[in-house]
């Protein structure tokens, strides 16, 4: 995790490890938005595209990124939305292009 603060990789501890700022907040969210994204992929298992789509869009609004996208593109599929896949999937080559999206 990129402190907001002076943009020190941090992957543990509730405070920056340069300048000691409070992180708790944002590792809280980004463990909210991993169970988000684990109940999706549960949903998606057992073939629940519309409750996965509800719990990837809770962890897309939180932080989206690849793995957000490919899941949002996977539920859509399950859907038969086929327009809504291809539009995720657009937005996660057009994202990466643009060097947006971490972790890509
Ligand atoms: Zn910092």
């Amino acid at each position: 995790m990129r402190c907001p603060v002076c943009k020190a990789e941090n992957t543990q501890g509730a405070a920056c490890r340069r300048c000691k700022a409070d992180l708790s907040l944002l590792f809280a969210l980004e463990k909210q938005r991993r169970r988000s994204l684990a109940a999706a992929r549960q949903c998606l298992i057992q073939g629940d595209g519309r409750a996965a789509l509800e719990h990837i869009e809770d962890a897309d609004w939180l932080r989206g990124d690849d793995e957000s996208q490919r899941l949002l593109a996977a539920a859509h599929l399950l859907l038969r939305d086929f327009a809504a896949a291809w539009q995720c999937y657009r937005n996660q080559h057009e994202a990466k292009r643009a060097g947006s999206l971490p972790g890509s």
